[in-house]
């Protein structure tokens, strides 16, 4: 025996043999894991005692257990235990019992291994597991991968608040699916196929309710070890409110809010494109330009603010012979622009002879429900081949303009005809 008994000090694992559930040897291990002085500390001592107090009727069941004849001195399956040390510590500690006899008598060996170091790993791998699914279950943004066919194999529940569908629902179809428009869906696949990846790509989704939304995708391409083209992973977001935002902030900065036109910036840009375009195809395009007669007299007579009323109803009366394909906008003060693509000068002044007599049949009343009338003069300007740019065509209709007030107001004047 006194062999076993070196034996059994020098294995690394904790080994405690009871009697009576009284400690009666302890290897250096054990005294160790206990963080007692000396085996003889421990030695007479209940082993329960180190036992923590919610592990203990476990404890004392499974060292009965393998007293029992018919476990004919097989151990029992180890399990975990936590232990309080000597010092009062606590630690995870996996046991295993077997039945032995010692010194003639029937004993109880434990054999221990600290798992403490473990547990603590598992803890903290389980916490970073729960932070991941808790990170991933509420992310704003829904995380996808698709297939090399772009068969979606797997969706996050984001899907569920972007889109409204379940993740099954999506899983297994194809993203095109999702696109209202496939050359949307088109310019993700070219970009991503030529770059690798794309991060904030913009597009549009439609929702289960049929509401469309605008999305931001970042993506990359994925590949087998043989490194072949595996499919698609990456994020996509609902910016639908920032788009929103962003539109109604251009809205703001190009249109004139008295009259809800495009304001002067805005409607330069636009005309400068449809003069290179009319230019690049040889195309007819008129612009007239509109400034309200003795209009000082209307502010001085009726006040600002009536005279603000008569713009609002001037800019309704332009616009209500102008087709969507023209462009119209607030130059100035009382100064408007309006270019007619498509358009030549003989159908412009069509046009322009019809807005005139719009604004001049206005009933406008002032505050005192008294009827007043306003008048406007229109200068008329015609594209031509050996302009330099829309500059050329804007100061010929504004010099027309100038004419059409010498000649009396309430008329047109063209640089291009005259008209009668
Ligand atoms: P003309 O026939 O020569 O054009 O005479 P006019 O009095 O209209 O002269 P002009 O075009 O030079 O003056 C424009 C006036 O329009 C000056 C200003 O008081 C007025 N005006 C400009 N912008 C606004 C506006 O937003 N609201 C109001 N109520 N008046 C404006
Ligand atoms: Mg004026
Ligand atoms: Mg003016």
């Amino acid at each position: 025996m006194s062999h076993n008994v070196d034996l059994l000090q020098v294995l690394p694992g904790a080994v405690i043999i009871t009697q009576e559930g009284k400690i009666c040897f302890a290897n250096a291990a054990a005294v160790a894991l206990l963080q007692a002085g000396s085996a003889a500390d421990l030695v007479g001592r209940q082993s329960g005692e180190f036992v923590h107090p919610m592990d203990q009727v476990r404890s004392t069941n499974r060292i009965q257990q393998v007293a029992e004849p018919d476990q004919e001195g097989r151990p029992n399956k180890s399990s975990e235990f936590r232990i309080r040390t000597a010092k009062g510590q606590l630690r995870m500690v996996l046991i295993s019992s077997v039945a032995i006899e010692w010194q003639g008598a029937p004993a109880v060996l434990m054999c221990g291994l600290d798992m403490t170091h473990q547990s603590e790993i598992q803890a903290q791998l389980r916490e970073s597991e729960q932070n991941f699914r808790r990170l991933f279950e509420n992310m704003q943004d829904v995380y996808y991968r698709t297939d090399s066919q772009g068969v979606v194999l797997h969706v996050g529940p984001g899907v569920r608040r972007v889109l409204g569908y379940e993740p099954h629902e999506i899983e297994g179809r194809t993203a095109e699916s999702y696109y209202p428009q496939s050359s949307d869906r088109d310019a993700f696949k070219a970009a991503i196929m030529e770059k690798g990846e794309v991060s904030d790509f913009p597009g549009q989704m439609v929702r289960r309710d049929g509401s469309i939304i605008d999305i931001s995708i970042s993506s990359h391409l994925l590949y087998d070890h043989a490194g072949n083209f595996a499919g698609v992973e990456g994020i996509y977001r609902d910016v639908t409110q920032r788009k929103n935002l962003e539109r109604e902030l251009h809205r703001l900065a190009t249109t004139d809010m008295l009259t809800g036109m495009a304001n002067r910036r805005a409607f330069l840009e636009t005309a400068t494109a449809i003069y290179e375009r009319a230019r690049t195809h040889a195309e007819p395009l008129t612009l007239l330009m509109l400034d309200l007669d003795h209009f000082k007299a209307i502010n001085d007579r009726l006040g600002h603010l009536e005279g603000d009323r008569a713009l609002v109803e001037f800019a309704h009366a332009v616009r209500a012979h102008l087709r969507t394909s023209d462009i119209v906008g607030r130059l100035g003060g009382e100064e408007f622009g309006v270019l007619l693509p498509l358009t030549s000068a003989t159908e412009a002044a069509e046009v322009a002879t019809r807005i005139l007599q719009g604004v001049a049949d206005l009933q406008l009343q002032d505050e005192t429900g008294h009827p007043y009338h306003i008048t406007a003069s229109l200068g008329m300007g015609a594209i031509r081949a050996t302009d330099r740019s829309l500059r050329d065509m804007l100061d010929r209709a504004d010099q027309a303009l100038y004419l059409a007030k010498n000649r009396g107001r309430n008329q047109i004047a063209s640089a291009e005809h005259e008209v009668g």
